[in-house]
């Protein structure tokens, strides 16, 4: 065996054409994976940043809404002390009046700056209530950007072990397949990168699985099962056009 080997070294059969293609493939498709991994991770931390930012100037505005509430607040407190000096002054009028009119205006101004303040003390209220209202979405607030920011911190160092990790693999991985690339024949070579180019899942060879073309699940007819597991001859899918191996050859246990 180890003599038939040797004597037709040149030899090479369409069984290591295949076997070649299937190493490449799985290089290739590691380093797919490595691409995907880092794709998402970027999108991710820059989604985070993005609400991040956003619930910070949600942030503001509720702080700035509270400090207007606040000023409202004051500024009905210096009503309601205008209107009870008033009130005071009135009632003290009330003692020296002439007439009767003089003692309607006078009344109908006590009840008037009367009315003010329970206007005031309305207004009042509703600030309260609206800053208690906002504070506590403050609370709410502050307690999602925390999280977001703990989130941050971990997707961030996540991509930066990723981007540490990966590089040293793929660089490796590329090294290999540069060095298997030399080892398949220009045709081939290029014909696996045109469908692989073409196939949505990056797979130019894919096995038999379950009578089907592993890439598209077509079936696949007997007689062509046959000679896929004869590995004499280079055969395709008639439906999406990629090669295709026998699972046994491929190393996949079924
Ligand atoms: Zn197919």
């Amino acid at each position: 065996m180890a003599t038939d080997k040797q004597s037709a070294e040149k030899e090479i059969t369409v069984e290591d054409k295949l076997s070649a293609l299937y190493q490449l493939q799985t290089m290739v498709t590691d380093i797919d994976k490595i691409k995907t991994l880092r794709g998402e991770l970027p999108l991710e931390v820059q989604d985070l940043e993005d609400e991040i930012a956003g619930l910070e100037t949600r942030l503001q505005n509720y702080q700035t809404e509270i400090k207007e509430y606040e000023t409202s607040v004051v500024e009905q407190r210096n009503k309601i002390t205008e209107s009870t000096a008033l009130i005071e002054r009135y009632k003290s009028q009330l003692d020296n009046v002439r007439n009767n009119r003089e003692f309607d205006n006078l009344s109908k101004e006590i009840e008037f700056q009367g009315l003010e303040i329970e206007f005031s003390e309305k207004k009042i209220r509703e600030a309260n209530d609206a800053t208690g209202y906002k504070k506590e979405e403050i609370a709410q607030l502050t307690e999602r950007l925390d999280g977001r920011k703990a989130d941050l911190v971990q997707k961030k160092s996540e991509l930066e072990e990723i981007i540490s990790e990966t590089k040293q693999e793929e660089e490796k991985l590329r090294e290999k397949a540069k060095k298997l690339e030399l080892s398949i024949e220009p045709r081939l070579l290029t014909a696996f990168k045109r469908i692989r180019k073409g196939a949505r899942n990056g797979l130019a060879i894919v096995y038999i699985q379950r009578d089907a073309c592993g890439g598209c699940f077509n079936k696949i007819p007997p007689q062509k099962q046959m000679d896929i597991k004869l590995r004499k001859k280079i055969i395709v899918c008639e439906y999406c056009g990629r090669i295709m191996i026998d699972p046994e050859l491929a190393g996949i246990e079924e």
